[in-house]
């Protein structure tokens, strides 16, 4: 039965190209990038059974042997457990910097509202951006490696879900996350939603809110997807 493909950011930080990798359990080695770095993908499939002869199953391999990892991106220990999973971190030309703190689990972010409240609610008045807009989740993988998995919309109560009207992006990129997907972003990455830009910084590459927004500070901007407006 076909699972679900999911989309990642290459984790080289000259590429960041979106991936669609479609049955990810099949991507045992990784998925390798056009760009030649191999990415991890956040769901592994258990090792291969051994059997009598001692020899496991080998599972399909998406790589030959001649693609084997490089060094780049291979598989390594899962590092320690950060003491905060992450923040997202509002960086744009327009609107004051702004640092919420993420959880494990479930983390709705969008513009303040007292009717329609996220977990994490951005003083703005940006117009295009709803309340709430978008969900980013936060959760232990079967590496012990935090994933932090982006979509757009919000869950409703009684399994109903709601998307954002005017769609969220990634990275500067044209295109508007469809409502099924889910992204796995990596640490940098920038979240649109309306006009408004958020860096996420994960718990693996600072060790204080402080840091984490000094980093962000030191950024370039990400440039503004406009192609909503005035549609
Ligand atoms: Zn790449």
């Amino acid at each position: 039965m076909p699972t679900q493909s999911i989309i990642i950011t290459c984790g080289n930080p000259q590429c960041r190209k979106r991936l669609q990798i479609n049955e990810p359990e099949k991507f045992t080695k990784g998925a390798k990038c056009p760009c030649g770095y191999i990415n991890l993908l956040p769901v592994m499939p258990p090792p291969p059974p051994v059997t009598s002869s001692g020899i496991g199953e080998r599972p399909t391999a998406f790589q030959s042997d001649d693609d084997a990892p490089t060094g780049l991106g291979q598989r390594v220990q899962a590092p320690p457990q950060p003491a905060t999973p992450g923040w997202l971190i509002v960086k744009d030309e327009l609107t004051e910097s702004q640092t919420f703190t993420l959880h494990i689990g479930s983390n709705t972010i969008g513009r303040q509202s007292v009717d329609n409240p996220a977990n994490h609610m951005i003083t703005s008045g940006d117009k295009y951006m709803s309340r709430p807009h978008c969900t980013l989740d936060v959760r232990l993988n079967k590496m012990g490696v935090l994933d932090f998995i982006l979509q757009d919309g919000v869950a409703l109560p009684k399994g109903a879900y709601k998307n954002s009207l005017n769609g969220t992006y990634v990275n500067g990129k044209e295109t508007r996350l469809h409502a099924q997907d889910r992204i796995y972003l990596q640490d940098g990455d920038t979240i649109q939603i309306g006009i408004t830009k958020l860096v996420l910084k994960t718990g693996y590459s600072a060790q204080s809110t402080q840091q984490a927004s000094q980093k962000v500070a030191d950024m370039d901007y990400e440039r503004t997807v406009m192609n909503f407006i005035n549609r």
